[in-house]
């Protein structure tokens, strides 16, 4: 037996033949290609090598002295039923053949071979070794890694994670057993395939320190004395935030690494995903542009709305124009950051704006509305509407002319939008109402910030119309909220106004519940 050659492919085949001709012969042309080739002259020197060398590939002759090929490859697949391997035959030895059909093979070859027919052989061998897609099928381990059981392959965001067969048999293993203490015994058979084998603790420790450095730090653990344990987050996290799958927003947890650990259903929608799986896992910055980075970082910092629109990047390359916002909080003893991403593309898309007073109409509530009841959920931030009506303004119309009227529904548009926050929503309801959604405000802001509009405009004088107010009824969000539910309050509440001598501002009283 010796060392024929080496080259750039990663496999490695052991010839047995008895025929040092033909050994030779296949030697050399396999060594073109491949990077270890190895020869035997027997069965039994073929089977301590195969033990020694763990060949991605076995080429026997069926034919040899002592122990003969399909003695070999019986012994084999005593103990491993998936290592390749090809028989050579000669035409003589059809029964044989018929022997050896049980024996899982990739095929045979009759003497005398032919190069081109082992070539094909060599290539169907190995098919099973080409990169294989990404799939479903993976089983997600946490920070960005995946494992498929089938053809034991570790990706690392979608890509495959170059191994060893040894090293992904290790991770086989672990990820079987997650979250669980698997010994080195264990672990040193699994590799091995062959009990025969003597332990050898140094040999898993060798192993698993190479895959230690695949991975992070705190994924596998080495229990003292007991083995080795693969930490992976099960997704109770993902679990809680798919209460939130039927929101507008895409929401999503964020690790403290800044990976995503769960997200929503609008997340995928609005990414351009079909699975969690294929979020999951990732860091946030691979969903941005790298020009965002920063804006991103800072706003999870402080917690807080990126004061600009953040530019995602979705799946197909397309820029996603979005707010964001983060909240820091625990879930399942673990502190995560809860991030929403609101799609100012859609928000667009569904609003029309008022020519009159360039305030977005009713038609955008709904979308808003959902935002609103969203962040009640997830934050538990309070959130109120007010109902604002014009006094009198059809005798306006009436005696200053309708462009005077005009004039006056301009001017108090333009007071309620300047006196409520940057992210809060004016629209105009119809005819000289409006309806105004205060984000993340208590009953007693909103109180004020009725008060302060109600003022501003009984104060504003315009030379078309002297004098003008408007009446004021606002409600907060209730838990069981709906937008109609919401607007028949502070409807209610605006009538009363109307009835109190007008130019006021009315809370819905909530013993006089109307639904
Ligand atoms: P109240 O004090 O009870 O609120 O009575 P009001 O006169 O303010 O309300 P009403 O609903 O009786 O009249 C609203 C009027 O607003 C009727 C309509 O002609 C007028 N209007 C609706 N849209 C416009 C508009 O775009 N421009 C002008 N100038 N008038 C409008
Ligand atoms: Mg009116």
């Amino acid at each position: 037996m010796y060392h024929v050659g080496m080259n750039t492919t990663e496999h490695t085949i052991l010839i047995a033949e008895d025929e040092e001709g033909v050994c030779k012969n296949i030697a050399e042309f396999l060594s073109l290609t491949c990077k270890n080739v190895y020869e035997a002259s027997d069965g039994i020197e073929a089977y301590a090598l195969y033990k020694e060398i763990h060949p991605d590939l076995i080429i026997t002759d069926i034919n040899m002295p002592g122990m003969d090929g399909l003695a070999l490859v019986e012994k084999i697949r005593e103990i491993d039923n998936e290592v390749p391997i090809i028989i050579i035959s000669a035409h003589s030895e059809k029964e044989k053949l018929l022997r050896a059909v049980k024996l899982n093979l990739v095929d045979y070859i009759i003497k005398p071979i032919e190069r081109k027919t082992l070539k094909a052989l060599i290539k169907k061998a190995f098919v099973k070794d080409e990169v294989p897609e990404y799939t479903v099928k993976t089983v997600p381990i946490g920070q960005g890694f995946a494992f498929d059981h089938g053809n034991k392959m570790l990706y690392k965001n979608e890509c495959p994670v170059e191994l060893t067969r040894h090293q992904s048999l290790v991770i086989d293993i672990l990820v079987q057993q997650k979250n669980r203490v698997v010994s080195a015994t264990d672990i040193f058979f699994h590799v091995q395939e062959d009990y025969t084998l003597e332990y050898n603790s140094a040999a898993v420790r060798n192993l698993v320190k190479k895959i230690r450095k695949i991975f992070p730090e705190e994924m596998i653990k080495n229990v003292y004395g007991s083995g080795y344990i693969l930490v992976v987050q099960e997704s109770r996290v993902q679990e809680h935030i798919s209460k939130y799958d039927g929101l507008l927003e895409a929401v999503a947890v964020l690790d403290r690494s800044n990976n995503f650990i769960g997200c929503n259903e609008m997340m995928l929608e609005m990414f351009g995903y079909r699975h969690k799986e294929d979020i999951l896992g990732r860091d946030i910055f691979s969903l941005l542009l790298p020009s965002e980075k920063e804006k991103v970082t800072h706003a999870l910092k402080h917690d807080e709305y990126t004061n600009d629109e953040v530019h995602f990047q979705r799946k197909d390359n397309t820029v996603l124009l979005a707010k964001t916002r983060c909240k820091q909080s625990v879930v399942d003893g673990q502190s995560v950051r809860t991030i929403s991403i609101m799609d100012l593309s859609e928000t667009v898309k569904r609003y029309a704006i008022d020519a009159l007073t360039s305030l977005p109409t009713r038609a955008i509530l709904e979308f808003e509305f959902a935002n609103l009841m969203q962040r009640y959920q997830l934050y538990g931030e309070e959130a109120c509407a007010i109902f604002v009506d014009i006094d009198k303004f059809k005798r306006i119309n009436d005696t200053a002319g309708h462009q005077a009227g005009d004039q006056v529904l301009k001017n108090v548009a333009q007071i309620l939008s300047a006196g409520v926050c940057k992210d809060d929503v004016v629209v105009r309801w119809g005819g000289d109402e409006f309806l105004i959604l205060l984000f993340n405000t208590s009953i007693e802001a909103a109180s004020k910030v009725a008060e302060h509009l109600r003022k501003d405009i009984e104060t504003l004088r315009l030379e078309c119309c002297r004098e003008f107010s408007c009446s004021f009824g606002f409600d907060g969000l209730r838990a069981d909220d709906t937008l109609d539910k919401m607007v028949s309050r502070v409807d209610y509440a605006l009538i009363q106004a109307k009835a109190n001598s007008q130019n006021c501002v009315i809370q819905f009283d909530s013993s006089s519940d109307v639904k």
